[in-house]
């Protein structure tokens, strides 16, 4: 996993202001944010994709959802709402082999947005 740049943030080898972060997650800002708002949520531990997961993933993905709501209170959107999205493969977008949960808000989101 050295070449993965997710691993290396949550190493700390790559330096990157956290919104928040716990125990077994980090959240960042998006460097092409989508929206007024856009956070990833980044497990510490590298799991590939959505479609790695399993029950034995339960803790984490709980522990992502708890800062995936913390970051929507820090990022000013708990209110008006926002969407948080996994993309799985290449047609949805997926450009970083860590699985990696987007908070996107800050403005009308449309189904699909
Ligand atoms: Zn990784």
């Amino acid at each position: 996993m050295s070449d993965c740049l997710f691993c290396k943030m949550a190493a700390g080898e790559v330096d990157v202001p956290r919104v928040a972060e716990n125990a077994a997650a980090f959240a960042i800002r998006d460097i092409n944010p989508r929206a007024p708002v856009h956070a990833l949520i980044i497990p510490r531990r590298h799991i590939g994709w959505a479609r790695d997961l399993g029950m034995e993933d339960g803790a984490t993905l709980g522990a992502m959802f708890e800062l995936a709501t913390e970051a929507a209170d820090i990022e000013g959107v708990a209110e008006s709402g926002y969407r948080l999205a996994f993309n799985v493969g290449e047609a949805a977008g997926m450009t970083i082999s860590h699985l990696h949960l987007h908070l996107v808000g800050g403005r009308p989101l449309g189904p699909e947005g």
